[in-house]
């Protein structure tokens, strides 16, 4: 019996699936870190630990400041300006990689954003020029980045984006970016047909909740946050090492069989449709009438 574990086990080595070299030789782009709590960043300390050469991006030099010495943490020997907004810096970050690398195997994208003004309150009250602002940083800016990182996938390659539920169902406050992620979501469909036959897979995590700037920017996040936790199957949030652990398996090639996929790492939460009859007796007992119920003010204290 432990021979055959053991001969497994060195078939596996020998596949080039074994976990140390996971990324070994393969060089990608990280578009979205602002700090060590983004979620670009838990991926990125991932994928290097497994062998990854990287490069990152920064919007702007006062976030340049804090991503730089991340960047010399993992030995990433690109660093480039680039906000999505501006499409020649957009060409340009690729351009460089064509020349400094002469190719690319992989690309996260975790870059969004909308007007804090507007994570709140009604959705229908969202204005045309943050729809559109929204919809262009949020999602497009993955079909623009996409195309010019295929030009450089020629030996193929895969992609991964960041998404949330809030795009697949109506969550409070998240409005115009939960249509822009619906969006994000078909794009990634779409791109997948597109790049397909070049053997260049596409897929988004689907993340739970993870305090970072761009969460922050969520009116009465924290409450969401907490409810969430509460209430998925694991009964708590995901980590940062989690959401890498699931970027390095969409772009390593142990998801060489895998694209077009929208992969969850919430903790379980989208497979559910009510919390469990115990919190909702409590919750339809304390809401008798006041609105404070026990419950919310457990959620809240998470
Ligand atoms: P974050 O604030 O750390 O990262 C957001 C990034 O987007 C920042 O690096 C910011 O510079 C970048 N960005 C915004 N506008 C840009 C522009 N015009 N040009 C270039 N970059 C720009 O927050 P995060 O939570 O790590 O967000 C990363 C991704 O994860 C986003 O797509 C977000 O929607 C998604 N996501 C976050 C959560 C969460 O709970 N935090 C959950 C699910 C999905």
């Amino acid at each position: 019996m432990g021979a055959r574990v053991a001969s497994a086990q060195n078939a596996f080595e020998h596949s080039g699936l074994g976990m140390q070299g996971l990324m070994q030789g393969k060089r990608g782009l990280i578009m979205g870190v602002a700090n060590d709590h983004s979620i670009a960043w838990g991926i990125a300390r991932t994928l290097a630990a497994h062998g990854a050469t990287l490069g990152f991006t920064y919007q702007g030099e006062a976030l340049g400041k804090r991503v730089r010495p991340l960047a010399q943490s993992l030995g990433a020997d690109l660093l480039m300006t680039c906000d999505v907004e501006d499409i020649a810096s957009v060409d340009k970050v690729f351009a460089t990689i064509g020349e400094k690398w002469g190719g690319l195997d992989f690309l996260v994208h975790a870059v969004a954003f909308s007007d804090k003004a507007e994570l709140k309150g009604r959705y229908a009250d969202t204005t045309r020029a943050n729809f559109v602002r929204t919809m262009l940083i949020s999602c497009f800016s993955f079909t623009e980045a996409a195309k010019r990182a295929a030009a450089l996938m020629t030996n193929g390659g895969a992609m991964v984006t960041l998404t949330y539920n809030g795009g697949t169902r109506a969550m409070p406050n998240y409005n115009a970016m939960g249509l822009a992620k619906a969006a994000l979501e078909a794009s990634v469909r779409y791109l997948a047909v597109d790049f397909g036959s070049q053997n260049i897979r596409i897929n988004a995590i689907s993340a739970g909740p993870i305090r970072t700037l761009a969460g922050a920017g969520i009116s009465d996040a924290r409450f969401m946050f907490a409810y969430q936790q509460r209430h998925s199957p694991l009964r708590r949030g995901v980590t940062l090492d989690e959401l890498g652990g699931a970027a390095l398996y969409l772009l390593s090639d142990l998801s060489t069989g895998v694209t077009g996929e929208i992969h969850f790492v919430d903790s379980g939460y989208n497979a559910i449709a009510m919390p469990q009859p115990d919190t909702l007796r409590v919750s339809v007992a304390g809401n008798n009438g006041n609105g404070n119920g026990e419950e919310n003010a457990k959620d809240a204290a998470q």
